[in-house]
């Protein structure tokens, strides 16, 4: 069994650094290197995290690795290859910009692959779930955040590969994706093994903020678990419409840091989305923000939350205190 995986894994990571010789080396790749430049993502961050290139081909990785040796119920078993209606063995990803994904250790066990053409769907397609690949077990970026995140005391939570690469290159290696889907429990154990304290830094979009919502709620959840090691996080907020990624290529690495120490506690992130509703009414903005000031305790964050909340609709800080108090109607 374990001679088994060993070979899957050997597999994977051979796998791996034929993409990375793909898009360094081949023609094919010329497309791929142009737009991943196009994006100001550098060789040198690509590199350490192994981004390659599949090609555009049938069966490239299916020939190479049989070549090799290894059978086709492995490359199988891999998630790299498929059976095609006609009975052959055809290449899962093919013309796509590759994303190792490994566990803390490094170890390849799977990928995720990015479409080149706006039109070309999914855009990003992943290794399915396998008995080696579980996406939900997996942040990205880890193995190569483990030791800055131990330094800094902290840890970046991005959404993508794509932010990842480029906050490293940026300066802040301490970073690591979700990779687009809500918070898995698993991968919040993940992160408090990086570093007591986590910056949420998700998208500023619907998506992005449902996650920061959920994510709120899972990590709450962990810092009740007595087992569990807490994290202490904060909200990092965006300008509208730009992700991590585009933040370090339109306004640069120092614009990027500065908005990391510009994060906020969550009760501020919650009063503010709060009082950010379009379509509420000063009633029902109220009523969202009473529990959130209910239970903390007298701080100055508070104090500044209740005056944020006064200045919003017009009033005193006492009326708004004395509002707040007031039994739910
Ligand atoms: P880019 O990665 O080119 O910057 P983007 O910022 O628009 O694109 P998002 O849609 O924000 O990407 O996705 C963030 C992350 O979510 C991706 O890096 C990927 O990990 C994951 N993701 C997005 N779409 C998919 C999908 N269709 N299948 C699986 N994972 C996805
Ligand atoms: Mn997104
Ligand atoms: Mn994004
Ligand atoms: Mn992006």
């Amino acid at each position: 069994r374990r001679q088994k995986r060993d070979r899957l894994l050997a597999l994977l990571e051979r796998t791996a650094a034929y993409y990375v010789r793909v898009l360094w080396e081949s023609p094919e790749a010329e497309d791929a290197r142009a737009y991943l430049q196009s994006r100001g993502l550098q060789e040198g961050a690509l590199r350490a995290f192994r981004v390659g290139f599949a090609p555009d081909t049938w069966d490239r990785v299916v020939l190479g690795s049989r070549r090799a040796g290894y059978g086709e119920g492995e490359l199988v078993a891999a998630g790299l290859a498929s059976r095609s209606s006609r009975g052959t063995l055809i290449d899962r990803f093919r013309g796509r910009i590759t994303f190792p994904l490994a566990d803390e250790r490094g170890r390849v066990l799977g990928f995720g692959a990015r479409a080149m053409k706006p039109d070309d769907k999914p855009k990003y397609l992943n290794t399915s779930e396998n008995d080696l690949f579980h996406k939900g077990r997996i942040v990205y970026g880890a193995d190569l955040a483990r030791a800055a995140a131990a330094k800094a005391g902290r840890v970046v939570l991005v959404e993508g590969y794509t932010d990842v690469i480029a906050l490293h290159q940026a300066g802040v290696p301490e970073v690591v994706a979700q990779m687009g889907t809500a918070l898995t429990d698993a991968q919040v154990d993940a992160i408090a093994r990086l570093a007591p304290k986590a910056l949420f830094c998700q998208d500023p979009d619907r998506a992005g903020q449902e996650s920061v919502a959920k994510g709120i709620a899972s990590l709450r959840t962990h810092n009740k678990g007595r087992s569990t090691r807490a994290v202490e996080f904060k909200i990092v907020r965006l300008p509208l419409g730009e992700d991590p990624a585009d933040v370090v290529q339109k306004s640069g690495a120092d614009e990027m840091r500065a908005l990391l120490e510009k994060a906020i506690p969550i009760e501020r992130f919650e009063v503010e989305r709060a009082l950010e509703q379009r379509d509420a009414s000063t009633d029902e903005m109220l009523a969202a923000v009473k529990p959130i000031i209910a239970s903390m305790r007298p701080t100055i964050l508070r104090d500044q939350l209740v005056e944020l909340i006064a200045n919003k609709f017009s009033m005193t800080s006492n009326m708004v205190n004395e509002l707040l108090q007031a039994p739910a109607t």
